[in-house]
């Protein structure tokens, strides 16, 4: 460590929005307390990479990433390993990447501050590791102001952590530990405090929104905590919803959705297959009807909703027949968006012991179908929004163009609105549309008053 006042950090984060979040918060805490953050890990006294753990590729990549920073590591930098890989792998991980410092595992980033004093005092040259029992471990409850950061026009707001749904292909559970929501007060607070920075679109997320509440007993507390938002921060322009867990989506959500502006007609519902058998074999809901009924309610409270799912191919067992059915079920629904993956078998999950493994040329080849099925769909559901005017939310501009998004699209997973003008941005302003292509819709902007979604 230098002797200089602030000492630098580097923080990289690897991994989905919740990871991101935790960053936000473990930069938040670093910069109350005197640190500075860098961009140039050359120029950083602490390296801190925020991993991932989830699959097999992303565990790669996050060792990959910490093997890069270790090799041109000065001695005086410490190198810290936060997040799931850290959880999922623990004390394996030092054999991976030797010059590690300490471990720092999730839900424990709170504590980030104290444990990086911990390290600098550590004369023992071992790593030191601060990971909790995932079953015993409870959400963090640090309320983020975010103050200081580099203000945007779009943000993650995360009401829970773990998740307690019974999936036979996912680690998560064992690694993040059950469901446990966070505090409403810290999430409205949050969320006032976002706004007050000139947030315009708030994204709640959690392994599973739907679950908000569950812990504590609430069956609707999604909604309930929606409401509350909205009245705590009623200027909010968009709020959406990332992560529903099909079992677990209510009427009173579908209401609670349809009946504040705010609220993005958006749902990110992943189902992972369309075929009985298959979700019975993942432990998942397997009542297509049932989920069918779900969705045409959804759509007759909101005839303009656009619905993401993903699907996983290549599942053990998956027979021919269980991947014409999840085609079908596709062409039924017709979805906006979907994600597809190919099955990767995890250890220590139930599916990487199950019978019937797929062989990969045949999830490389399933896959390529679900997407080229998709691909048309995506097309179709597209140009239906031709002619329509929006409101977008301006990304970033150049060349004469700016990349924008509406109510349809999330960031970093969905399309989009391609505006034939460089706009502020940050600012949301309405545009007509004019083109649609598979993934992304081309627009111009329009002085018509504002539509509401
Ligand atoms: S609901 Fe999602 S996070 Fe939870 S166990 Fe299933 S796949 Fe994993």
């Amino acid at each position: 460590m230098s002797k200089q006042t602030h000492p630098r950090f580097y923080l990289l984060t690897l991994g989905c929005p919740k990871n991101l979040v935790d960053s936000e918060g473990m930069s938040e805490l670093l910069s109350t307390n005197g640190y500075r953050a860098t961009d140039d890990p050359d120029r950083a006294d602490v390296l801190i990479v925020n991993t991932c753990g989830f699959l097999e590729a992303a565990t790669d990549e996050s060792i990959g990433a910490l093997q890069e920073l270790a090799a041109a590591k000065r001695p005086a930098q410490m190198l810290v390993a936060a997040g799931c890989m850290v959880q999922r792998f623990g004390a394996d991980l030092i054999r991976q990447v030797p010059g590690l410092d300490g471990l720092i595992g999730t839900r424990s980033w709170p504590d980030i501050v104290p444990f990086l004093q911990k390290l600098r005092a550590n004369r023992r040259h071992e790593p030191i590791f601060h990971l909790p029992e995932t079953g015993e471990v409870p959400v963090e409850t640090v309320s983020l102001r975010r103050a200081g950061q580099r203000p945007r026009a779009s943000a993650y707001l995360k009401i829970g952590d773990g998740c307690s749904a019974p999936c036979a292909f996912c680690t998560i559970p064992s690694f993040k530990g059950p469901g446990r929501s966070r505090p409403r007060e810290l999430i409205l607070r949050e969320a006032q405090s976002l706004v007050a920075q000139g947030v315009q679109e708030i994204i709640l997320i959690a392994q599973d929104t739907t679950a908000y509440g569950r812990d504590w007993g609430e069956q609707n507390g999604l909604p309930d905590l929606i409401e509350d938002i909205l009245r705590a921060v009623p200027d909010l322009r968009w709020l959406r919803l990332m992560y529903a867990y099909p079992g677990h989506v209510s009427r009173r959500l579908i209401d609670v959705m349809a009946a504040h502006p705010q609220v993005c007609h958006y749902l990110d519902l992943p189902l992972q297959h369309g075929h009985p058998d298959t979700l019975q074999r993942m432990r998942r809901p397997h009542n297509v009807e049932k989920l069918l009924r779900w969705i045409e309610s959804f759509r007759e409270a909101m005839p303009d909703a656009a619905l993401r799912t993903t699907f996983i191919v290549g599942y053990p067992g998956e027979t021919e027949a269980e991947f014409q059915g999840l085609l079908n079920f596709m062409q039924a629904v017709q979805f906006d968006r979907v994600g597809v993956f190919t099955f990767s078998p995890e250890p220590g999950t139930p599916a990487y012991d199950l019978p019937d493994q797929v062989p990969d040329e045949v999830k490389q080849e399933r896959y390529q179908r679900a997407m080229e099925l998709q691909q048309s769909i995506s097309l179709a559901r597209n140009q239906s929004q031709t002619g329509r005017r929006l409101d977008v939310l301006v990304d970033g501009a150049g060349d004469g163009v700016s990349i924008a998004r509406s109510y349809r699209d999330a960031p970093e997973i969905d399309g989009f609105v391609v505006v034939e003008k460089e706009l502020p941005v940050g600012e949301m302003v309405p545009v007509l549309i004019t083109g649609a292509m598979a993934y992304d819709l081309m627009a111009v902007p329009t002085d018509q008053p504002l539509m509401v979604v």
